[in-house]
């Protein structure tokens, strides 16, 4: 019999439901696959949640499988942004070291009551600002393709664990690709859902305008189950949508081809990648086209402006969100101070790094009286204008198709110091966030010059998870398996 680790979520529910295999021994080889591979690895953060695994897992073994319950017995990591209750919060910052929260997140909330068994938190950049998880405080994390590379970021924990199948699925957060882009240099497969669709509440704010907590797993009708379980309506979040969430997981075994779907390629997304990530993400293409898609050029005029808008603005959101930590309400203090102003200056010098101080500085920058009007304003037009050539551009299609990323991962600490080329890396994803719409990034193939995992976007209009995730399942049967990564133990 294969080893546990190696089926898939839906495998291993299926299982567990059947009684097949009991949530404890299911938790056991879960953490015994991730003791293995975290000393190389290093996808978790601070310290396993084995102990309460195990209460859960026996207490769910007690009472027996539960169809009510959709991810009965089935471990699961958290991206280190979201709160779960009595373990530590970090966001991998030192000003968070010892937060530990009183209470779940909405999403832990609800995959608690689905039967969840959360096994541990995930490595991400500082406050998810960055791209490649070297911004972690506590440590860099290593892509389980070739542990000299990063994993993409800020989400890297969660897709490094979830391709090295170190655990069945996991959350992270999207505020301008950190979920579809390490989804891309990992190779597995993340959703950003549509902003609003999935609960904010107690996950810590990056960019309140543009977060979005979503999916990693290793492939569409498992991303497909995560997403189902903790969209929905949450009254204790202002701009949670209250819309219901349709399924998908029973037509998702149907859908076998994209007849009579258009799907649009944007013109300025299909220029100026690397070679090889063209190559592949063109193979998808032709793919698509084999399954009975049409294919019709696009245009979003105004994307090239998405970078500079996207670090205007996400800066801005940051500056205040990260205003409260200030020594006084969380985290980290600095002992020495004797004075306010001091206690405040210590405390964030001490507890804050290097890219989230210069996000800060920016951000307090573009809404100053004298330049708001000069950037934040501006920016916030653009922002505009980039939601209206999407809105025009699905005039035109259903389904649009953009790579993930013009790169395959990089060689780890490769862009440290370089900020601004890190910044440019993320055209292809952020626009979608500035439009507050879903996006799906999978498996395209391995580049041909790199030999890492390339990845392919599909973006749907608002609030269309379901015929994305449906679109998305069809093609990537007809795209090449990856395959157990290389880097790490089989
Ligand atoms: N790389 C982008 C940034 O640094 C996106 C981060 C994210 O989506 N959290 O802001």
């Amino acid at each position: 019999m294969d080893a546990l680790y190696t089926r898939s979520l839906l495998e291993i529910r299926d299982m567990l439901a059947r009684g097949e295999v009991k949530p404890t021994a299911v938790l056991d080889d879960c953490l015994q696959r991730i003791t293995a591979l975290e000393p190389d690895l290093k996808a978790t953060i601070g310290p396993l949640m084995a102990e309460e695994a195990a209460k859960t897992a026996a207490e769910l073994e007690q009472s027996g499988p539960d169809p009510s319950k959709p991810l009965w017995g089935v471990p699961l990591m958290l991206k280190d942004c979201i709160c779960a209750k009595n373990h530590p919060t970090t966001c991998a910052s030192k000003m968070l070291e010892n937060f530990v929260p009183f209470y779940d997140a909405g999403v832990v909330e609800k995959l608690r009551k689905a039967g969840a068994v959360l096994v541990a938190k995930t490595n991400m950049d500082e406050f998810a600002m960055g791209s490649d998880t070297c911004g972690s405080a506590m440590h860099p994390t290593a892509n389980p393709w070739d542990l000299s590379k990063v994993p993409g970021g800020s989400s890297g924990g969660s897709a490094a664990a979830v391709a090295a199948r170190e655990v069945y699925g996991a959350l992270g957060s999207d505020t301008g690709g950190s979920i579809r882009q390490p989804a891309s240099f990992c190779g597995c497969v993340g959703l950003k859902p549509t902003y609003g669709r999935v609960s904010r509440y107690g996950v810590v704010a990056y960019g309140s305008s543009l977060d979005q907590v979503g999916v990693l797993a290793r492939n569409v009708p498992d991303t497909a189950l995560l997403y189902e379980v903790i969209a929905g309506y949450d009254a204790r979040e202002a701009t949670s949508a209250p819309l219901p969430v349709e399924s998908c997981l029973d037509e998702l075994k149907n859908s076998r081809d994209l007849k009579g779907l258009r799907i649009g390629l944007p013109r300025e997304f299909w220029n100026g990648n690397s070679e090889e990530v063209d190559a592949c993400c063109r193979a998808a293409l032709d793919a698509a086209r084999d399954l009975g898609a049409e294919l019709v050029e696009v245009s979003l005029p105004h994307a090239r402006y998405g970078v500079a808008a996207y670090y205007i603005l996400s800066p801005a959101e940051a500056s205040t969100n990260l205003a409260r930590f200030d020594g006084v309400r969380y985290g980290l203090r600095d002992r020495e101070a004797t004075e306010l102003k001091d206690l405040y200056t210590g405390s964030r010098s001490k507890g804050l790094g290097e890219e989230v101080k210069r996000r800060i500085l920016l951000g307090t920058f573009v809404l100053s009286a004298g330049y708001y009007d000069a950037y934040y304003h501006k920016a916030a037009q653009v922002r505009r204008l980039i939601a209206q050539d999407y809105e025009q551009a699905f005039a035109h299609c259903d389904l649009l198709a953009a790579p993930a990323a013009p790169v395959t991962a990089w060689p780890q600490g490769h862009l440290s110091g370089d900020p601004l080329a890190a910044y440019q890396l993320d055209v292809l994803t952020l626009t979608l966030n500035l439009a507050g719409l879903p996006g799906i990034c999978i498996p395209a193939g391995l580049g041909q010059a790199s030999q890492m995992p390339v990845g392919i976007q599909l973006f749907g209009k608002a609030f269309t998870e379901k015929s994305l995730l449906l679109s998305a399942h069809a093609l990537s049967a007809a795209l090449p398996s990856l395959g157990m990564p290389r880097g790490v133990p089989a």
